[in-house]
C-alpha cells in the first residue's frame, strides 16, 4: 500500500470551512468551482452535485447579483435534501457587501465568502464595505477567504509601489513589483480584517496568477511571511494538458515545498466538456505525490514496439474503468481500498520488476514471448495466467486481493 509523504506542511493556522478543516496540520483539501449561472438553481444543484460526487470537498459558486444570491438558499436546501453535505464558498466582487446585507439567508448558506481585495471598494468606500463583509463572517461564524488575482490588483497600491520602485536605487522589475503589489494587498487586508474582530482562524489567503514561476515565488513569500492558511491556484490555467501540467507543476513544486492548505486547478473545459475533471486531476497529482489517497493507482508501462497486441492496453484501460465504477461500493465496503496500487505491464522487460512493487501487477506477454502473464502479489509471483480470460481472472485475483 501507498504510504503517505513525509513532506511536512508548513505551520498554517486550521480554518474550518463547514465540517472541512484547511490548513493546520490537516490533508489538504481538493475544491472545485462552478461554472453554471448560479441564478439556475437546477443546473448548479448538478453540477454541484457532480464535482461533490467526483471528489470536490469545497465547491465555490458565483454570487454575482441580486438573482445568484436569492438562489443560494435554495441550491443549499436541495442539496440538504439531497444528501450532498459539501461546503459552499461565495465568489463576491463588487458587489458582496450588498448582497449579504440584502438577501436573507445568503450568510447562512455558504460557509465561506471569498473576497477580492482589488475590487471590494475603492478608496474611502473600501473599508466599510469590506467592514460589512467582515461583520457578517463574524456574526455567522463563516470563513473568509481574501483571495487576490493578478488581473484585478488594487491599481491605487500598485501604482504607489510602482512610483516607489522607481525612485529606488535598485529597481525591480516589473513583475516583481506586481508580486510585491499583490503580496502587500492580501496581507494588508487580512491583517486590517483582524483589526474588525475576524479571528485568524477563519481567515484563507490565495494571490492567484496565470505564470508558474510567479506563482511559486509569490506563494514562497507569502508563506514566509505569515501563517494564514493557504489556498493554491494557477488561475486561467488554460484547456486540456497545457491547464494540467501548469497547475501540477506549479502547485506540485509548492505542495513539496509543503505551502498551500487546499487546491483548485483552475481548468477551462471544452464546450459542454466535463467540469469534474479539474477534481480529479487535482485528487491525482495529490495521490502520485504521496499526500493523499482518494482511489487505487494504476500503474501502466507506455507500452512501445514489444506491444503490438492490443492486449496490453484494453486490460490497462479495463482495469482502470472497473475500478473507477466499483469504488462507491469498495470504499464502503474495504476501508482503506484507495491505497492499493495495481500494476499493469506490457513485457518482460520491466514487467516482473515492476510489478514486485505493487500490491498486485501482472506482467502481460510481450511480442515473441510466451503467452503467459505472471501474477505478483505483494511482491512475490503468485500464479501465471493463460489463455483468452486473463483480464477476467486478473480482475478476479484484483478482487480477492482486496477481500482480504
Ligand atoms: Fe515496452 Fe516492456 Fe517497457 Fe512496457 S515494460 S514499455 S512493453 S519494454
Amino acid at each position: 500500500m501507498i504510504r503517505a509523504s513525509s513532506v511536512p506542511r508548513g505551520q498554517t493556522v486550521g480554518v474550518r470551512v463547514g465540517a472541512v478543516m484547511v490548513g493546520g496540520g490537516a490533508p489538504v483539501v481538493v475544491q472545485s468551482m462552478t461554472n453554471t449561472d448560479t441564478a439556475d438553481v437546477a443546473a448548479t444543484v448538478v453540477q454541484i452535485g457532480a464535482l461533490a460526487h467526483a471528489g470536490s470537498e469545497i465547491v465555490r459558486i458565483t454570487v454575482d447579483g441580486d438573482e445568484a444570491a436569492a438562489a443560494v438558499p435554495k441550491i443549499r436546501a436541495r442539496l440538504d435534501r439531497r444528501g450532498v453535505m459539501v461546503p459552499l464558498a461565495g465568489d463576491f466582487h463588487y458587489n458582496g457587501h450588498q448582497l449579504l446585507s440584502d438577501h436573507s439567508g445568503l450568510a447562512e448558506a455558504l460557509e465561506e465568502y471569498r473576497i477580492n481585495p482589488g475590487n471590494v471598494g475603492f478608496k474611502d468606500k473600501k473599508d466599510r464595505q469590506f467592514g460589512i463583509i467582515i461583520e457578517m463572517a463574524m456574526r455567522h461564524g463563516k470563513a473568509v477567504r481574501i483571495g487576490g488575482n493578478w488581473g484585478s490588483l488594487d491599481q491605487e497600491l500598485l501604482t504607489s509601489l510602482m512610483e516607489e520602485n522607481a525612485r529606488s536605487k535598485r529597481p525591480l522589475d516589473a513583475r516583481a513589483v506586481t508580486r510585491e503589489a499583490m503580496l502587500r494587498s492580501v496581507l494588508f487586508t487580512a491583517t486590517r480584517a483582524e483589526e474588525m474582530g475576524l479571528a485568524r482562524d477563519r481567515i484563507m489567503l490565495s494571490a492567484k496568477v496565470s505564470g508558474v514561476q510567479d506563482l511559486i515565488a509569490i506563494y514562497r513569500e507569502l508563506a514566509r511571511r505569515s501563517d494564514y492558511a493557504l489556498h493554491l491556484g494557477l488561475t486561467e490555467a488554460g484547456m486540456g494538458s497545457k491547464g494540467i501540467v501548469a497547475s501540477s507543476a506549479a502547485i506540485g513544486i509548492l505542495l513539496q515545498d509543503g505551502i498551500g492548505d487546499t487546491i483548485r486547478f483552475s481548468l477551462t473545459p471544452e464546450p459542454g466538456g466535463d467540469r469534474t475533471l479539474e477534481v480529479k486531476a487535482a485528487q491525482e497529482l495529490l495521490q502520485t505525490m504521496g499526500f493523499r489517497n482518494f482511489a487505487p493507482l494504476v500503474a501502466a508501462c507506455p507500452g512501445c514496439g514489444r506491444t503490438t497486441s492490443t492486449v496490453f492496453q484494453e486490460l490497462a484501460r479495463d482495469i482502470q474503468t472497473w475500478i473507477a465504477a466499483s469504488m462507491p461500493v469498495w470504499r464502503k465496503t474495504y476501508p482503506g481500498v484507495e491505497r492499493l496500487k495495481v500494476a499493469i505491464m506490457g513485457c518482460i522487460v520491466n514487467g516482473p520488476g515492476e510489478s514486485k512493487h505493487a500490491d498486485i501487477g501482472i506482467s502481460l506477454p510481450g511480442t515473441g514471448e510466451q503467452p503467459a502473464a505472471p501474477v505478483f502479489v505483494d511482491g512475490r509471483r503468485a500464479v501465471t495466467l493463460r489463455g483468452p480470460m486473463i483480464a477476467e481472472d486478473f480482475k478476479t485475483l484484483v478482487q480477492d486481493y482486496i477481500r482480504k
